[in-house]
């Protein structure tokens, strides 16, 4: 996926890239986590579980954010955006206000619900909250049987509850989805039906790369996995 563009690029498109939704509400659920409701016309966007959305984020940089809640009649978009304070897309997201005008893309990308499966397990970290918000009216309403497993830093251990996500186990970044040993050794994997479930792994990369090895290894139902962040890498 493009996460930047050459100056020219950007003066060429400088229409199609022009803002096309307003800022109409934010709000932070903790230090570092912010809610922000775009208003615009949405009317043809067409969201899909794992579809993400491009939103400019200085004049050459472009970065990937999930829908966490859209409302097609009233025009609204909700969007939940880690602030973790080490690049351009989350400073400019932390300083977005009410009547402020952002560039959003149409939502494409990789499907990663697969909704004939019935046990259906998330991992995450803080970039996997608004799939999370995306995929629970879904799970809930067809009576999947699902889980979500987070690392979350210390700070927002507490907004998957805030948020009404429910059936969720909370891990700190410092026990680590990185040690294959510690995953292999989870619960879950002791009490669930692997074989007839689907994982979707999403968020630091690394993780979801140590995850999928285990995985693989235990022979599970099927593996949806899509890294969102790289240590060191900007815009993925
Ligand atoms: C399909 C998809 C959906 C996504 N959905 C969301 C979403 O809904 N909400 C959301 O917040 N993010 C989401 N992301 C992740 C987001 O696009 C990245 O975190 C992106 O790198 C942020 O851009 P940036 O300009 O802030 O940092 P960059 O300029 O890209 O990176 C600068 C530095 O910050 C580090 N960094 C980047 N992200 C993080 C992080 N989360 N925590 C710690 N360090 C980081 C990088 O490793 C790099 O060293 C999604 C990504 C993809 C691919």
């Amino acid at each position: 996926m493009i996460s930047s563009i050459p100056k020219w690029v950007g003066n060429l498109f400088e229409g199609a890239l022009r803002p096309n939704v307003k800022v109409v509400e934010t709000s932070y659920i903790s230090r570092r986590i912010k809610l922000v409701r775009f208003q615009g016309d949405i009317a043809k966007m067409d969201f899909q579980i794992g579809y993400a959305n491009v939103i400019r984020v200085s004049e050459t940089e472009l970065r990937n954010y999930t829908a966490a809640h859209y409302d097609k009649n009233m025009g609204v978009l909700d969007i939940l955006f880690h602030i973790h304070g080490n690049g351009v897309g989350s400073e400019y997201i932390d300083t977005l206000a009410v009547n402020d005008e952002v560039y959003i893309s149409p939502p494409r990308g990789k499907r990663l619900f697969s909704p004939e499966i019935r046990q259906q397990v998330f991992f995450g970290d803080e970039t996997s909250i608004g799939l999370a918000c995306s995929a629970l009216p879904i799970l809930k309403k067809s009576k999947h049987q699902y889980h979500f497993f987070f690392e979350l830093g210390d700070e927002n251990r507490n907004v998957p509850h805030l948020l009404g996500i429910d059936n969720v186990t909370v891990f700190s970044k410092k026990e680590t989805f990185r040690n294959e040993q510690w995953v292999s050794d989870l619960s879950i994997f002791k009490t669930l039906d692997r074989k007839q479930a689907s994982f979707v792994l999403t968020g630091n990369v690394k993780s979801v790369q140590t995850f999928r090895k285990v995985l693989k290894e235990k022979t599970v139902g099927k593996i949806r996995a899509q890294g969102y962040w790289l240590e060191g890498k900007k815009g993925l």
